[in-house]
């Protein structure tokens, strides 16, 4: 049957998640596990938005509601946009997805940063497209080449903002400049998937950006943040007009009910979040001193998860922290050889980590 399939769908290397915890303690037959891998909120979401959900439980015999009317009223409001100019996913996946099905056609070009999020390369190569990814300088976007690498058959460029792995963040004058003087053909996607994290006052107000340029798509996610990572739910946030191709091609019922009444929940306590923010800060500063004790470099990040150099295979570190139970992600696919990135997580599983990082 392979034959029979698009030639596209054998130009990519499937994504490979981070492990789930059950998983690794039944084949490693271990009783404790904890999973600073996939850069979830350790937290949980908000008490109010589990309440809303098991409310919510009883009407899953109904489909849910296509167009996602209160979240979607909710956002305009909140962002200050038209609420034709949303769209809802399942997880800030499927935007990226809609988006290189709707603008980008076999023997197109996307650029991307090298490392980045594989999702961007993977959905693109499905499509039929050339990827052309620009190496990261120092671990920052090198906007400059990213430019260079723009040519008339390029259709988007993907801005992880800030960008995983690297944890670093665009900023306004960055965007700014790069948006200046590019071709209005051509898409800036930026993922904002950990928008909620970022404290930097420099940071790209990228909704600002939508009323002078017409070629961005913002996505962003309740995955990370506000701690929904298992319900898949995201959003996209672009002019009217590109927001209605997208809408064309998704699916009806998309994003699910539980989802949509968790995510509505979550914007409602944000008390809640700001303190998981404040507790992130402190345990991405505790996780730092220890690393430098150790004498360990890692990557200063804006985001929930830190690179370290590990300064020998990280693929090895990665496996013998496995056996202890703690699951990281292993760089070396992203051509990091020697670095393994690390989600910040609760106070008790940072400990676990750095017990573990001390005996191998
Ligand atoms: C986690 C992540 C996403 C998307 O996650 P969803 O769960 O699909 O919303 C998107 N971009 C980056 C850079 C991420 O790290």
């Amino acid at each position: 049957m392979r034959r029979l399939a698009k030639k596209t769908i054998f130009n990519i290397r499937p994504y490979v998640p981070g492990k789930p915890i059950e998983e690794v303690k039944r084949e490693l037959g271990l009783t404790r596990v904890i999973k600073l891998a996939s850069n979830e909120n350790p937290f949980g979401p908000s008490p109010q938005a589990l309440r809303a959900v098991v409310k919510a439980l009883k009407q899953v015999n109904r489909y849910p509601d296509s167009g996602c009317y209160h979240l979607r009223r909710m956002l305009s409001h909140r962002l200050r946009v038209a609420p034709q100019q949303l769209v809802f996913g399942n997880g800030s996946d499927e935007i990226i997805v809609l988006a290189v099905r709707a603008f980008v056609r076999e023997g197109d070009e996307v650029v991307v940063a090298k490392p980045s999020f594989l999702i961007y390369e993977i959905a693109s190569r499905i499509a039929g497209a050339r990827v052309k990814a620009v190496a990261l300088k120092d671990f920052c976007y090198d906007l400059q080449a990213m430019k260079r690498a723009v040519t008339p058959r390029t259709r988007i460029v993907f801005l992880g903002n800030p960008d995983n792995p690297s944890g670093k963040y665009l900023t306004q004058r960055q965007v700014e400049d790069f948006l200046k003087g590019l071709h209005k053909n051509v898409l800036v996607f930026m993922d904002e998937a950990y928008y909620e994290y970022v404290r930097a006052r420099d940071y790209v107000d990228s909704v600002q950006l939508l009323k002078a340029y017409k070629n961005i798509i913002i996505a962003r996610t309740f995955s990370k943040m506000y701690g929904l990572a298992g319900l898949r739910i995201g959003y996209g946030i672009a002019d009217e007009e590109v927001i209605d191709c997208l809408n064309r091609l998704r699916e009806p019922f998309n994003v699910n009910s539980l989802a949509q009444t968790a995510a509505v929940a979550c914007l409602n306590d944000q008390s809640y979040y700001r303190n998981v923010g404040l507790k992130v800060d402190r345990q991405r500063r505790w996780l730092y001193d220890n690393l430098r004790n150790l004498g360990l470099k890692y990557v200063e990040s804006y985001t929930n998860f830190v690179l370290i150099d590990m300064q020998t295979d990280a693929s090895r570190v990665a496996r013998r922290l496995l056996k202890k139970g703690v699951i990281v992600r292993d760089m070396r696919p992203w051509g990091l050889k020697n670095y393994i990135r690390v989600t910040i997580g609760t106070e008790p599983e940072n400990r676990k980590f750095l017990k573990a990082l001390k005996e191998i």
